[in-house]
């Protein structure tokens, strides 16, 4: 189904609401424009330092749950389905434990480990790889850590995926508009990418300024929490002092900000000895 006039002019209330012009609605939303989500007063703002996410495996049950997870991220961004791999754009997606944290796997681990999907996304890494080489700063890093991508200011370079050891951004082999699920369903409220841009996960900067949670942690019945890690009495820093987690290549120094409850292992109480 291609746009029909209220959709349009909705999108082109929000644009102007926005102060973005037709060109940047397009390709995405100016850095300004996105900078301005951490700098303008806003009281309904989810407020932050370092946000992160710890994801309880141990929770996400059936592939079902998954779904529902993946879908929710891609259709509010408007993410391209052209159903073959070259042309693949994934904000959000599994891999088997191997591909996800090489190196950490055994063989002795436990079977269903070994072929459960684990939810992947872009790591808002504290040290990010991805934004040292972009040659037009059209990734940057914003400072409540979220690691922002200007679609405007993309060249389509591709550096950025060359150096993110993550596999989290994704190249718009094709125009993203032509693809069957966006010509079926377009969110008029996320604006749509180019042909030749890059374009990965970003948070969900445009709900947290509305004082939302990621879409990807709401769907999650609980399985995803979210929040400052420079806050010790946030609920993920609390699951983090209490759960043993692990995180995708640490020993790459990028510091990744998704943690990963892979057991039911709470640290056992050690009796105090006499
Ligand atoms: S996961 Fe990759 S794209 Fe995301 S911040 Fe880290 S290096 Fe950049
Ligand atoms: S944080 Fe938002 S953009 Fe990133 S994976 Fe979750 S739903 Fe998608």
């Amino acid at each position: 189904m291609s746009m029909n006039r209220r959709d349009f002019l909705k999108i082109a209330g929000i644009s102007t609401a926005a102060g973005i012009g037709g060109t940047a609605l397009a390709s995405g939303l100016k850095k300004g424009v996105l900078e301005a989500a951490q700098t303008a007063p806003n009281t309904e703002a989810l407020a932050g330092k370092r946000w992160g996410i710890a994801i309880d495996m141990s929770k996400l049950k059936s592939d079902e749950s998954i779904k529902r997870i993946t879908e929710a991220c891609h259709r509010i961004h408007n993410v391209p389905d052209f159903s073959n791999t070259k042309d693949e754009v994934k904000w959000i997606w599994t891999e088997t434990f191997e591909h996800s944290f090489p190196g950490q796997e055994h063989k002795f681990m436990p079977e269903d480990m070994k072929h459960k999907p684990f939810l992947l996304l872009c790591n808002h890494c504290d040290k990010p790889a991805c934004v040292r080489v972009c040659p037009t700063k059209a990734t940057f890093k914003r400072s409540d850590g979220i690691v922002m991508q200007d679609m405007h200011r993309c060249i389509g370079c591709r550096f950025c995926m060359a150096a993110c050891p993550f596999g989290a951004r994704s190249f718009n082999y094709k125009d993203p508009r032509l693809a069957k699920n966006l010509q079926e369903y377009m969110n008029p409220e996320f604006p749509t990418r180019t042909i030749g841009v890059v374009e990965k996960c970003t948070f969900c900067y445009e709900r947290l300024s509305k004082g939302l949670k990621p879409a990807c942690v709401d769907e999650s019945n609980g399985a995803l929490v979210f929040g400052d890690l420079d806050d010790p009495a946030s609920e993920i820093r609390k699951i983090l002092a209490s759960k043993h987690t692990i995180r995708r290549k640490p020993e790459l120094g990028t510091e990744p900000n998704i943690f990963y409850i892979i057991g039911g292992n709470d640290y056992a109480v050690v009796p105090e000895i006499k």
